[in-house]
Protein backbone atom coordinates (compact mmCIF):
# COMPACT_ATOMS: atom_id res chain seq x y z
CA UNK A 1 0.00 0.00 0.00
CA UNK A 2 1.58 3.40 -1.19
CA UNK A 3 1.32 5.98 1.20
CA UNK A 4 0.40 9.86 0.18
CA UNK A 5 -0.19 13.04 1.97
CA UNK A 6 -1.58 15.78 0.25
CA UNK A 7 0.16 19.41 0.55
CA UNK A 8 -2.22 22.23 -0.60
CA UNK A 9 -5.86 21.11 -0.06
CA UNK A 10 -7.20 23.45 -2.57
CA UNK A 11 -9.29 22.70 -5.88
CA UNK A 12 -6.58 20.42 -7.37
CA UNK A 13 -5.42 19.08 -4.01
CA UNK A 14 -8.90 17.94 -2.12
CA UNK A 15 -9.64 15.98 -5.53
CA UNK A 16 -6.25 14.26 -5.45
CA UNK A 17 -6.85 13.15 -1.65
CA UNK A 18 -10.06 11.95 -2.88
CA UNK A 19 -9.27 10.31 -6.04
CA UNK A 20 -6.19 8.64 -3.93
CA UNK A 21 -8.42 7.06 -1.36
CA UNK A 22 -9.92 5.86 -4.50
CA UNK A 23 -7.64 3.59 -5.35
CA UNK A 24 -7.35 0.14 -4.23
CA UNK A 25 -3.23 0.36 -3.96
CA UNK A 26 -2.74 3.80 -1.96
CA UNK A 27 -3.84 5.56 1.06
CA UNK A 28 -3.81 8.88 2.14
CA UNK A 29 -1.67 9.54 5.39
CA UNK A 30 -3.15 13.51 6.00
CA UNK A 31 -3.45 16.60 3.94
CA UNK A 32 -2.06 19.89 4.87
CA UNK A 33 -3.23 23.31 4.47
CA UNK A 34 -2.20 26.87 5.47
CA UNK A 35 -5.26 28.34 6.23
CA UNK A 36 -7.89 27.60 9.07
CA UNK A 37 -10.95 27.88 6.49
CA UNK A 38 -14.04 26.15 5.38
CA UNK A 39 -11.53 23.89 2.68
CA UNK A 40 -9.68 22.26 5.99
CA UNK A 41 -12.96 22.20 8.17
CA UNK A 42 -14.27 20.09 5.29
CA UNK A 43 -11.14 18.12 5.26
CA UNK A 44 -11.71 16.96 8.68
CA UNK A 45 -15.33 16.21 8.19
CA UNK A 46 -14.46 14.16 5.08
CA UNK A 47 -12.00 12.07 7.76
CA UNK A 48 -8.68 13.43 6.27
CA UNK A 49 -5.97 13.98 9.08
CA UNK A 50 -5.13 17.81 9.05
CA UNK A 51 -1.39 19.16 9.31
CA UNK A 52 -1.33 22.59 9.14
CA UNK A 53 1.72 24.02 7.30
CA UNK A 54 2.41 26.94 9.03
CA UNK A 55 3.35 26.27 12.59
CA UNK A 56 3.19 29.61 13.61
CA UNK A 57 -0.54 29.01 12.62
CA UNK A 58 -1.57 26.05 13.99
CA UNK A 59 -3.51 27.97 17.20
CA UNK A 60 -5.88 29.50 14.76
CA UNK A 61 -7.06 25.52 13.48
CA UNK A 62 -7.44 24.45 16.92
CA UNK A 63 -9.03 28.05 17.74
CA UNK A 64 -12.03 27.37 14.86
CA UNK A 65 -12.33 24.18 16.19
CA UNK A 66 -10.44 22.17 13.64
CA UNK A 67 -8.55 19.29 14.42
CA UNK A 68 -4.69 19.21 14.10
CA UNK A 69 -3.74 15.67 13.99
CA UNK A 70 0.48 17.02 13.66
CA UNK A 71 3.17 19.34 12.72
CA UNK A 72 3.66 19.44 8.84
CA UNK A 73 7.08 17.16 9.15
CA UNK A 74 5.30 14.14 10.45
CA UNK A 75 3.32 14.29 7.38
CA UNK A 76 5.73 14.21 4.66
CA UNK A 77 8.12 11.58 6.89
CA UNK A 78 4.55 9.17 7.00
CA UNK A 79 4.18 9.47 3.00
CA UNK A 80 6.01 7.34 0.49
CA UNK A 81 4.66 10.24 -1.69
CA UNK A 82 3.86 13.61 -1.12
CA UNK A 83 1.41 15.35 -4.09
CA UNK A 84 2.27 19.19 -3.76
CA UNK A 85 -0.99 20.98 -4.90
CA UNK A 86 -0.06 24.28 -3.26
CA UNK A 87 -0.31 27.94 -5.35
CA UNK A 88 1.77 28.38 -8.20
CA UNK A 89 5.57 28.91 -7.12
CA UNK A 90 5.44 27.43 -3.63
CA UNK A 91 5.86 23.48 -4.11
CA UNK A 92 9.53 24.44 -4.83
CA UNK A 93 9.45 26.65 -1.04
CA UNK A 94 9.14 22.47 0.15
CA UNK A 95 11.50 21.28 -2.23
CA UNK A 96 14.32 20.48 0.38
CA UNK A 97 11.78 20.06 3.38
CA UNK A 98 10.93 16.69 0.93
CA UNK A 99 14.91 15.51 0.37
CA UNK A 100 15.42 15.75 3.64
CA UNK A 101 12.36 13.27 4.79
CA UNK A 102 13.42 11.07 2.03
CA UNK A 103 9.78 11.36 0.29
CA UNK A 104 9.20 11.97 -3.07
CA UNK A 105 6.73 14.25 -4.29
CA UNK A 106 4.38 15.10 -7.22
CA UNK A 107 4.51 18.32 -8.08
CA UNK A 108 1.79 20.08 -10.65
CA UNK A 109 1.93 22.64 -13.41
CA UNK A 110 2.25 26.14 -11.78
CA UNK A 111 6.05 24.96 -11.02
CA UNK A 112 8.39 25.76 -13.24
CA UNK A 113 9.50 22.61 -14.95
CA UNK A 114 13.24 22.32 -13.54
CA UNK A 115 11.10 21.91 -9.93
CA UNK A 116 11.53 18.61 -10.74
CA UNK A 117 13.87 16.04 -13.05
CA UNK A 118 11.30 15.32 -15.57
CA UNK A 119 7.55 16.46 -16.60
CA UNK A 120 4.64 14.09 -16.66
CA UNK A 121 1.68 12.50 -18.29
CA UNK A 122 0.57 9.37 -17.78
CA UNK A 123 -0.14 8.45 -21.78
CA UNK A 124 3.11 10.48 -22.91
CA UNK A 125 5.84 10.00 -20.91
CA UNK A 126 4.95 7.78 -17.58
CA UNK A 127 8.27 5.43 -17.96
CA UNK A 128 10.82 8.64 -17.64
CA UNK A 129 9.26 8.63 -14.06
CA UNK A 130 9.72 5.30 -13.03
CA UNK A 131 11.42 4.95 -9.46
CA UNK A 132 12.37 8.95 -9.71
CA UNK A 133 12.43 11.04 -6.48
CA UNK A 134 10.08 13.90 -8.06
CA UNK A 135 8.16 14.29 -10.95
CA UNK A 136 6.09 17.25 -11.85
CA UNK A 137 2.37 16.66 -13.59
CA UNK A 138 1.80 19.69 -16.44
CA UNK A 139 -0.88 21.63 -16.66
CA UNK A 140 -4.46 21.63 -17.57
CA UNK A 141 -4.30 22.82 -21.09
CA UNK A 142 -1.34 20.62 -21.68
CA UNK A 143 -2.59 17.76 -20.39
CA UNK A 144 -5.56 18.35 -22.49
CA UNK A 145 -3.18 18.47 -25.41
CA UNK A 146 -0.89 15.72 -24.38
CA UNK A 147 -3.86 13.33 -24.17
CA UNK A 148 -4.77 13.93 -28.03
CA UNK A 149 -1.65 14.02 -29.91
CA UNK A 150 0.17 11.56 -28.39
CA UNK A 151 -1.85 8.59 -30.11
CA UNK A 152 -1.96 10.32 -33.54
CA UNK A 153 1.88 11.11 -33.73
CA UNK A 154 2.19 7.04 -32.60
CA UNK A 155 -0.77 6.09 -35.24
CA UNK A 156 -0.01 8.79 -38.30
CA UNK A 157 2.84 10.82 -37.44
CA UNK A 158 2.30 14.87 -36.24
CA UNK A 159 4.54 17.31 -38.56
CA UNK A 160 3.20 20.52 -36.28
CA UNK A 161 0.58 21.06 -33.80
CA UNK A 162 -1.31 24.94 -33.59
CA UNK A 163 -3.71 25.39 -30.65
CA UNK A 164 -5.53 27.98 -29.68
CA UNK A 165 -6.79 27.77 -26.12
CA UNK A 166 -9.96 29.86 -25.13
CA UNK A 167 -8.96 29.54 -21.40
CA UNK A 168 -11.73 30.33 -18.26
CA UNK A 169 -10.85 33.55 -16.57
CA UNK A 170 -10.72 31.74 -12.95
CA UNK A 171 -12.35 28.91 -10.86
CA UNK A 172 -15.65 29.13 -9.57
CA UNK A 173 -14.05 29.96 -5.89
CA UNK A 174 -11.89 32.60 -7.37
CA UNK A 175 -13.64 35.91 -6.87
CA UNK A 176 -10.70 38.23 -6.66
CA UNK A 177 -10.47 37.46 -10.10
CA UNK A 178 -13.55 39.14 -11.49
CA UNK A 179 -16.13 40.68 -12.09
CA UNK A 180 -14.78 40.60 -16.17
CA UNK A 181 -16.07 41.50 -19.25
CA UNK A 182 -13.86 41.07 -21.60
CA UNK A 183 -12.20 39.01 -23.89
CA UNK A 184 -8.55 38.93 -23.92
CA UNK A 185 -5.24 38.12 -26.27
CA UNK A 186 -3.71 36.28 -23.25
CA UNK A 187 -0.37 36.53 -23.92
CA UNK A 188 -0.45 38.93 -26.34
CA UNK A 189 2.71 37.51 -27.47
CA UNK A 190 2.90 34.16 -28.89
CA UNK A 191 4.01 31.39 -28.18
CA UNK A 192 2.10 31.27 -24.65
CA UNK A 193 3.60 29.11 -21.83
CA UNK A 194 1.69 25.72 -23.07
CA UNK A 195 3.92 25.27 -25.81
CA UNK A 196 7.27 25.03 -24.13
CA UNK A 197 5.06 22.81 -21.08
CA UNK A 198 4.29 20.24 -24.11
CA UNK A 199 7.58 20.32 -25.16
CA UNK A 200 8.80 19.27 -21.53
CA UNK A 201 7.35 16.19 -22.27
CA UNK A 202 7.86 15.80 -26.15
CA UNK A 203 10.81 18.17 -26.48
CA UNK A 204 10.86 17.24 -30.75
CA UNK A 205 7.18 18.25 -31.25
CA UNK A 206 7.08 21.36 -33.19
CA UNK A 207 4.09 23.33 -31.67
CA UNK A 208 2.48 26.66 -31.49
CA UNK A 209 0.06 27.76 -28.87
CA UNK A 210 -2.07 30.97 -28.39
CA UNK A 211 -4.06 31.91 -25.22
CA UNK A 212 -7.35 33.80 -25.35
CA UNK A 213 -9.00 34.30 -21.54
CA UNK A 214 -12.21 35.09 -21.51
CA UNK A 215 -15.42 35.24 -18.63
CA UNK A 216 -16.05 31.77 -17.76
CA UNK A 217 -15.59 29.33 -15.12
CA UNK A 218 -16.61 26.48 -16.44
CA UNK A 219 -13.73 24.50 -18.37
CA UNK A 220 -11.69 25.48 -21.01
CA UNK A 221 -11.99 25.29 -24.88
CA UNK A 222 -9.30 24.14 -27.65
CA UNK A 223 -9.72 25.05 -30.95
CA UNK A 224 -7.05 22.09 -32.69
CA UNK A 225 -5.44 22.06 -35.78
CA UNK A 226 -2.71 19.29 -36.56
CA UNK A 227 -0.61 18.66 -39.59
CA UNK A 228 -0.20 14.92 -39.75
CA UNK A 229 2.44 13.02 -41.52
CA UNK A 230 -0.24 10.78 -43.16
CA UNK A 231 -3.97 11.55 -44.85
CA UNK A 232 -6.46 9.36 -42.28
CA UNK A 233 -10.43 9.71 -43.32
CA UNK A 234 -12.40 11.94 -40.47
CA UNK A 235 -14.02 8.78 -39.62
CA UNK A 236 -10.63 6.95 -39.01
CA UNK A 237 -9.45 9.66 -36.49
CA UNK A 238 -12.67 9.43 -34.81
CA UNK A 239 -12.39 5.81 -33.73
CA UNK A 240 -8.45 6.88 -33.24
CA UNK A 241 -9.81 9.21 -30.23
CA UNK A 242 -12.07 6.90 -28.88
CA UNK A 243 -10.18 4.40 -28.29
CA UNK A 244 -8.38 6.34 -25.63
CA UNK A 245 -10.38 6.35 -22.40
CA UNK A 246 -9.17 9.14 -21.29
CA UNK A 247 -10.87 11.01 -24.15
CA UNK A 248 -14.62 11.11 -24.58
CA UNK A 249 -15.95 12.19 -28.31
CA UNK A 250 -19.22 13.97 -27.55
CA UNK A 251 -22.10 13.53 -30.57
CA UNK A 252 -23.86 16.09 -31.50
CA UNK A 253 -27.05 13.85 -30.94
CA UNK A 254 -25.89 13.81 -27.39
CA UNK A 255 -27.43 17.08 -26.97
CA UNK A 256 -24.40 18.49 -25.72
CA UNK A 257 -23.08 21.27 -27.60
CA UNK A 258 -21.33 23.41 -24.99
CA UNK A 259 -18.85 23.26 -21.92
CA UNK A 260 -22.17 24.04 -19.66
CA UNK A 261 -24.09 21.30 -20.89
CA UNK A 262 -20.81 18.85 -20.77
CA UNK A 263 -21.00 19.72 -17.17
CA UNK A 264 -24.90 19.28 -16.40
CA UNK A 265 -24.49 16.31 -17.82
CA UNK A 266 -21.97 14.71 -15.41
CA UNK A 267 -23.49 16.34 -12.33
CA UNK A 268 -27.17 14.87 -13.36
CA UNK A 269 -25.04 11.51 -13.64
CA UNK A 270 -23.56 11.99 -10.40
CA UNK A 271 -20.17 12.40 -10.32
CA UNK A 272 -18.34 14.18 -7.36
CA UNK A 273 -17.92 17.62 -7.88
CA UNK A 274 -18.95 17.97 -11.65
CA UNK A 275 -15.74 16.63 -12.19
CA UNK A 276 -14.59 16.02 -15.57
CA UNK A 277 -12.16 13.58 -15.74
CA UNK A 278 -11.75 13.50 -19.66
CA UNK A 279 -10.87 15.36 -22.68
CA UNK A 280 -14.43 16.21 -24.36
CA UNK A 281 -13.58 16.24 -27.93
CA UNK A 282 -16.88 17.27 -30.65
CA UNK A 283 -16.99 14.16 -32.58
CA UNK A 284 -18.74 16.54 -35.74
CA UNK A 285 -15.71 19.23 -35.42
CA UNK A 286 -13.09 16.35 -36.25
CA UNK A 287 -12.21 17.16 -40.00
CA UNK A 288 -9.14 16.24 -42.21
CA UNK A 289 -8.25 17.56 -45.40
CA UNK A 290 -4.88 16.91 -47.23
CA UNK A 291 -3.56 15.68 -43.58
CA UNK A 292 -4.37 18.59 -41.60
CA UNK A 293 -6.81 17.24 -38.98
CA UNK A 294 -8.91 20.04 -36.95
CA UNK A 295 -11.18 20.00 -33.85
CA UNK A 296 -12.46 21.41 -31.05
CA UNK A 297 -12.22 20.05 -27.58
CA UNK A 298 -13.20 20.81 -24.05
CA UNK A 299 -10.65 20.36 -20.97
CA UNK A 300 -11.81 20.97 -17.49
CA UNK A 301 -9.37 22.47 -15.83
CA UNK A 302 -10.11 21.54 -12.16
CA UNK A 303 -10.30 17.63 -13.16
CA UNK A 304 -8.24 16.45 -15.84
CA UNK A 305 -4.81 16.62 -13.74
CA UNK A 306 -6.16 14.56 -11.17
CA UNK A 307 -6.33 10.91 -12.79
CA UNK A 308 -2.36 12.16 -14.12
CA UNK A 309 -1.36 12.73 -10.82
CA UNK A 310 -2.28 9.58 -8.96
CA UNK A 311 -0.97 7.58 -12.27
CA UNK A 312 2.11 10.01 -11.74
CA UNK A 313 2.12 8.13 -7.62
CA UNK A 314 2.62 5.07 -9.21
CA UNK A 315 5.17 5.93 -11.47
CA UNK A 316 7.41 7.48 -8.63
CA UNK A 317 6.75 4.27 -6.82
CA UNK A 318 7.81 1.60 -9.65
CA UNK A 319 4.53 0.55 -8.64
CA UNK A 320 3.26 -0.51 -12.07
CA UNK A 321 3.69 0.25 -16.05
CA UNK A 322 1.78 3.42 -17.62
CA UNK A 323 -1.38 1.19 -18.82
CA UNK A 324 -1.81 -0.65 -16.04
CA UNK A 325 -1.84 2.25 -13.92
CA UNK A 326 -4.15 4.39 -16.13
CA UNK A 327 -6.51 1.59 -16.56
CA UNK A 328 -6.09 1.16 -12.18
CA UNK A 329 -7.11 4.59 -12.00
CA UNK A 330 -9.72 5.15 -14.26
CA UNK A 331 -11.41 2.07 -13.01
CA UNK A 332 -11.33 2.98 -9.31
CA UNK A 333 -12.53 6.54 -10.52
CA UNK A 334 -15.12 5.87 -13.14
CA UNK A 335 -13.55 7.34 -16.03
CA UNK A 336 -15.17 7.25 -19.36
CA UNK A 337 -18.24 8.50 -19.57
P1 LIG B 1 -5.64 26.63 -4.83
O1 LIG B 1 -5.31 28.03 -4.47
O2 LIG B 1 -7.05 26.28 -5.13
O3 LIG B 1 -5.17 25.65 -3.67
C1 LIG B 1 -3.93 25.76 -3.05
C2 LIG B 1 -4.06 25.34 -1.60
O4 LIG B 1 -2.78 25.43 -1.00
C3 LIG B 1 -5.00 26.21 -0.79
O5 LIG B 1 -5.83 25.35 -0.04
C4 LIG B 1 -4.10 27.01 0.14
O6 LIG B 1 -4.68 27.20 1.43
C5 LIG B 1 -2.90 26.08 0.26
N1 LIG B 1 -1.65 26.78 0.52
C6 LIG B 1 -1.31 28.06 0.23
N2 LIG B 1 -0.04 28.33 0.61
C7 LIG B 1 0.43 27.18 1.13
C8 LIG B 1 1.66 26.81 1.70
N3 LIG B 1 2.68 27.67 1.78
N4 LIG B 1 1.80 25.54 2.16
C9 LIG B 1 0.80 24.64 2.07
N5 LIG B 1 -0.41 24.95 1.54
C10 LIG B 1 -0.58 26.20 1.09
O7 LIG B 1 -4.68 26.24 -6.05
P2 LIG B 1 -4.96 25.17 -7.17
O8 LIG B 1 -5.80 25.80 -8.24
O9 LIG B 1 -5.42 23.90 -6.57
O10 LIG B 1 -3.51 25.01 -7.82
C11 LIG B 1 -2.54 24.17 -7.23
C12 LIG B 1 -1.52 23.79 -8.28
O11 LIG B 1 -2.19 23.09 -9.34
C13 LIG B 1 -0.82 24.98 -8.97
O12 LIG B 1 0.48 24.58 -9.34
C14 LIG B 1 -1.66 25.19 -10.23
O13 LIG B 1 -0.95 25.83 -11.26
C15 LIG B 1 -1.97 23.75 -10.58
N6 LIG B 1 -3.16 23.57 -11.41
C16 LIG B 1 -4.32 24.27 -11.14
C17 LIG B 1 -5.42 24.08 -11.97
C18 LIG B 1 -6.71 24.84 -11.76
O14 LIG B 1 -7.44 25.07 -12.71
N7 LIG B 1 -7.07 25.23 -10.56
C19 LIG B 1 -5.36 23.18 -13.03
C20 LIG B 1 -4.19 22.44 -13.23
C21 LIG B 1 -3.08 22.65 -12.42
Amino acid sequence: MMTVGVNGYGTIGKRVADAVSAQPDMRVVGVSKRSPNHEARAATEIGYDLYPADPDRTDEFEQRGIPVAGSFSELVAAGDVVVDATPSGVGETYRDLYKEHDTSVVYQGGEDPDVAPHSFNARTNYSDSLNSTATRVVSCNTTGLARAVTPLREQYGVQSLDATLIRRGGDPTQTDRGPINDILPDPIGVPSHHAPDLQAIMPDLDVTTKGVTVPATLMHLHSVTVSLEADPTAATVRELLNDENRIELISTASGCQSCAEIQEYVLDTGRRRGDVWENCVWADSIDVSDGRLSFFQAIHQQADVVPESVDAVRALCGAMDGEESRSTTDESLGVGM
